[in-house]
């Protein structure tokens, strides 16, 4: 191939770039101003429905959100928080932000998410644990039902990391608003993009304020610069805003595009020793990534797969390593329901293949014609 086939790259318009110019016409570059108000109110009119009403923060990243969720469901030092393991380092780095000490919970094989009844087995070792993180994985929604009543009974805050779940659905309710808080990310890899940024969200206004306060320095109500609390710098630019309310007018057709690609893929490989990532009838995902599972009778592996693609121009990357098996995590716990852990099976097998939405059918075919060749 000419030209480089990307697992996922930014797909712009030309909305966003009149939201930009505005910014500019107005010489509203700072931090905050009209972009970051409206992009809040258009995220909260999406997410929001007859029975819920989000707010919205708009902030620089998805990680910062999810920093400011752990500080807002007071994690403090030596704190267990029972976190997703099949997932991007950036679920868990923010609990360690605050001192909390994370515990890995393997996944279920219908979803690749955090597994109900390994967080079952880790609510009867650690009955102290006040926390759960809980991401949707590669937009696709976790078990919600059987773990949103496990942390009910255990009374435990639910943070939810939609960072790649944005439009994703479980049983006609968004991602994003199950959680106590949430996060959502627009780094330029995901569904949509600010090129970097992310939102809190949660259905709390006041905790909504409090956050914003945190990520504007902690700065008190005085004529003089006052501080009581330790503060950050996690603002989004009303420049970037602009970008983002831009990309939010296409955001369903983003996934409409993503959700063609999955299916082609599934198609083609009908009758391969392969599955795709699996999810549960009555959802939605988002499909930002789709990735197949090599079936344990495949000699090739999922990085000679990679390589022989990468020679092609084409972009591909095993999945997520799992937490637990990080060097970082060493000394962290994991438990999985059974007595396998079904995450190492997952990164062992699988591989997350392009799902740009520019690519055209006839790029895919390429696609699943090579790799159906290696099979
Ligand atoms: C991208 C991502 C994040 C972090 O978002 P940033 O905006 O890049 O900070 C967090 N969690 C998951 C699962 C992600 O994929």
């Amino acid at each position: 191939m000419n030209k480089r086939l990307s697992l996922s790259t930014p797909t712009m318009h030309s909305e966003e770039i009149a939201f930009v110019n505005e910014a500019f016409e107005k010489n509203w570059i700072a931090p905050l101003g009209f972009n970051c108000d409206n992009f809040e109110t258009e995220m909260s009119e999406f997410l929001s429905s007859n029975t819920k009403n989000i707010s919205c923060l708009s902030l620089n990243s998805g990680t910062s959100a999810l920093h400011l969720a752990v500080k807002l469901a007071e994690v403090k030092k030596g704190d267990i928080v029972l976190c997703s393991d099949m997932t991007f380092s950036a679920t868990v780095n923010p609990v360690v932000y605050e001192g909390g000490v994370p515990v890995f919970i393997d996944s279920e094989k219908d979803t690749w998410n955090m597994d109900p009844a390994a967080l079952e087995k880790a609510f009867q070792k650690y009955p102290q644990a006040k926390v759960v993180m809980l991401a949707h994985l590669y937009g696709t929604p976790a078990k919600m039902d059987e773990i949103i009543e496990i942390c009910n009974r255990y009374n435990a805050i639910l943070i939810e990391d939609a960072a790649e779940a944005l439009s994703a659905k479980y049983k006609a309710q968004e991602c994003g608003t199950f959680g106590k808080y949430a996060a959502i990310s627009f780094n330029g890899n995901k569904i949509i993009t600010t090129s970097g940024g992310g939102m809190l969200l949660t259905e709390d206004k006041s905790a909504r304020d409090k956050a914003f306060f945190w990520a504007t320095q902690s700065r008190e109500p005085y004529p003089w610069y006052e501080h009581k609390e330790i503060g950050y710098n996690y603002r989004m630019s009303n420049v970037v805003a602009g970008i983002g309310r831009g990309q939010l007018l296409h955001l369903e057709e983003h996934r409409g595009l993503k959700t063609d690609i999955y299916n082609r893929y599934k198609k083609g490989f009908e009758n391969c020793p392969v599955t795709m990532n699996p999810y549960l009838q009555d959802t939605v995902p988002n499909f930002w990534l789709s990735c197949i599972l090599l079936d344990k009778s495949v000699k090739i592996t999922p990085l000679e797969i990679m390589e022989k693609l990468n020679q092609e121009n084409i972009e591909s990357r095993p999945l997520w390593k799992p937490m637990h098996m990080q060097p970082v995590f060493m000394d962290n716990d994991f438990i999985t329901a059974d007595t396998t852990a079904v995450n190492e099976d997952l990164f062992t097998r699988g591989l997350c293949l392009p799902s740009d939405i520019k690519m055209t059918a006839a790029e895919q075919q390429t696609v699943i014609d090579l790799i159906k060749s290696y099979l």
